[in-house]
């Protein structure tokens, strides 16, 4: 089982289109042995983000069991919690992803909370960027679940470049706290795996991001993290049951 659990769904044209289509990222899937991506928006950070979500839930609905979607909100709406839950209800959507550098937000806002008790009562997490700043470092984050005990919180790049000692520190301190490791340097991967309880530990590439369904980096990435010097069992866990549980399908 390889799970890729960050991928960015493309950017639409003003005529609403995409520079490729799900299918042909399926293909691309395929062609690489990856058997399913996590879907988020890229629209959505500056845009209506609901009317983002009905296209990101469009694009993936066809590929519902290869292409896991989650939804965005801006978290300063009144309704942001409902937009989620609409989500999760209408489309089977399975998380709630956050650039908060984008979306120009602290993570712990007073606002944030009403959406924090909704995924936590939904069952989902909610995914952050996280390892640069503003709004973006992994303790920042991560002190999230300490309010939110029973809210599971994935840090999106595992502290990214220069943050990755942060959120592996955020990673032994709460057994909430997820580890996605997406464009981590490999000696950060390594120490990742070294420190932090295996389950709390996913991977994934930032796909999507290039202009054309061929994604250059997404290859790249998994083979340095087949490389890295860990067992391969616990290579397998990362791609697999780790992310299968997160996604509800274990
Ligand atoms: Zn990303």
């Amino acid at each position: 089982m390889k799970v890729d659990f960050h991928v960015h769904q493309p950017a639409r044209s003003r005529e609403g289109t995409y520079p490729y289509s799900a299918a042909d990222y399926i293909a691309f899937m395929d062609r690489h042995g990856i058997d399913i991506s996590v879907m988020l928006t890229i629209d959505g950070f500056w845009y209506d983000a609901h009317a983002c979500n009905d296209y990101l839930a469009e694009w993936c609905a066809p590929h519902a069991d290869r292409l896991v979607a989650y939804c965005t909100v801006d978290p300063r709406k009144d309704d942001a919690a409902e937009e989620v839950e609409r989500c999760v209800t209408r489309y089977g959507m399975r998380g709630v992803k956050f650039h908060n550098w984008l979306q120009g937000f602290s993570p712990l806002e007073s606002f944030m909370a009403p959406v924090c008790e909704r995924a936590a009562a939904l069952g989902i997490p909610l995914f952050f960027h996280d390892g640069t700043p503003p709004y973006s470092s992994s303790l920042q984050i991560a002190h999230l679940a300490v309010r939110h005990p029973n809210l599971k919180i994935v840090l999106g790049h595992g502290g990214l470049h220069d943050l990755w000692p942060e959120a592996i520190a955020a990673g032994k301190r709460h057994r909430n706290v997820y580890l996605c490791m997406c464009a981590t340097p490999p000696f950060a991967m390594e120490q990742i795996v070294g420190n932090v309880p295996l389950d709390q530990i996913l991977f994934g590439t930032d796909g999507g991001l290039f202009h054309v369904p061929e994604q250059p980096f997404v290859d790249y990435r998994f083979r340095e993290f087949e490389a890295l010097d860990i067992p391969v069992k616990a290579k397998r866990q990362i791609l697999g049951a780790n992310a299968l549980r997160l996604l509800g399908r274990a």
